[in-house]
């Protein structure tokens, strides 16, 4: 599945907005890391990117975003 654009608070339960919200020019990779931060407990949560993560926009040429 793509990356996510938020994510749930592991903490409070609250919503996490990645950052940077825009999908880089040149996509994902494996082993970037995305941050996330909680809107509600302004917590930091830094997600690495595996190869799972990259499933779907690997196969074929086609924008993996809208
Ligand atoms: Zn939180």
């Amino acid at each position: 599945m793509p990356v996510a654009d938020t994510i749930t608070c592991v903490d409070c339960g609250g919503t996490c907005h990645r950052s940077p919200f825009e999908a880089p020019e040149l996509g994902w990779e494996v082993g970037q890391v995305v941050t996330y931060r909680c809107v509600d407990c302004h917590d930091m949560w830094y997600l690495e990117i595996d190869d799972d993560d990259l499933d779907d926009a690997a196969s074929g040429d086609g924008p993996a975003w809208p």
